[in-house]
């Protein structure tokens, strides 16, 4: 299991040969007190799990965290989760980790959460989704994860409401102008303000000699967009896929390195914290 777990370079074989398996890692560890370590939180540092609420980060991920945002310029969880959420679960993880939820809408600073002022006016459309959708779906295991500035709809504990959760979200998006961001077995109503995790990558990596993200799902590619449009002004990235059978095929086209779920994601944060390649 382990084994399967370890990260790997794409098209390079798994780990335990040459140092050149995690080349693409050298750009961080040659410069890390210029450099950005940026990841996603659910299916990246937490185990997928059937009830989003109780949902945590493996056991070491906050102290491999706390390690990180000692060495690197900059450490950020990037993540759909309200910011509140992740507060709690990372708390261990120390207040030099910076925060991003609800896919950039809010923020943790100084230890106070921000709120995007843009997304204000949609709270009302939010509000009512979360109304309509608490009715439709009464008496079912379908989950309403009402984040203020934005709601995800999960149907993990209820597979069989799949076509009827979309059905209503392609409804009610259409209704109050909220779009829509695909998840694994969820869909999240946001506000169209022109915020991803792909804006959050680039204000906080712009700059930096070298950045990566990890991620593993669609919310995660306009990081990965980001990570490229960096590259271009001169920062070295590297794009990390998270991989599990449920990761959309597009995720895991084309990053630079893939991984075995979170246990395969946090072994490369590791790499990146400890500075050894194995
Ligand atoms: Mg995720």
């Amino acid at each position: 299991m382990e084994e399967d777990a370890a990260p790997r370079a794409r098209d390079t074989g798994p780990v335990g040969g040459s140092h050149d398996e995690l080349g693409p890692l050298a750009a961080l560890l040659e410069d890390p007190g210029a450099s950005a370590v940026l990841t996603d939180f659910d299916g990246t540092l937490a185990p997928i799990v059937p009830d989003p609420a109780t949902a945590s980060p493996l056991a070491d991920a906050p102290g491999v965290l706390a390690a990180l945002a000692r060495r690197y310029a900059l450490v950020a969880v990037v993540s759909g989760r309200p910011a509140s959420f992740l507060a709690d679960r990372l708390a261990a993880a120390g207040p030099s980790l910076r925060l991003f939820g609800a896919y950039g809408l809010e923020w943790i600073e100084d230890g106070t959460l921000h709120h995007a002022p843009e997304a204000e006016p949609w709270r009302a459309p939010v509000a009512q989704v979360v109304e309509g959708a608490r009715s439709e779906f009464a008496g079912t295991a379908v989950g309403i994860e009402d984040k203020g500035c934005s709601v995800t709809v999960h149907w993990r504990q209820a597979p069989g409401e799949g076509a009827r959760a979309r059905e209503f979200a392609r409804q009610w998006a259409g209704r109050t102008g909220l779009v829509l961001q695909p998840g694994r077995m969820a869909v999240e109503f946001r506000p169209p303000v022109g915020i991803d995790k792909g804006v959050v990558v680039e204000r906080l990596a712009r700059g930096c000699a070298a950045a990566c993200f990890a991620g593993d799902d669609a919310g995660d590619l306009p990081a990965f967009a980001a990570l490229d449009r960096l590259a271009l002004e001169g920062t070295r990235t590297v794009r990390i896929a998270v991989g599990d059978e449920q990761t959309p095929p597009e995720l895991v086209a084309a990053p630079d390195i893939v991984t075995a779920g979170p246990v395969g994601a946090l072994a490369l944060l590791r790499v990146l914290a400890t500075g050894a390649r194995r």
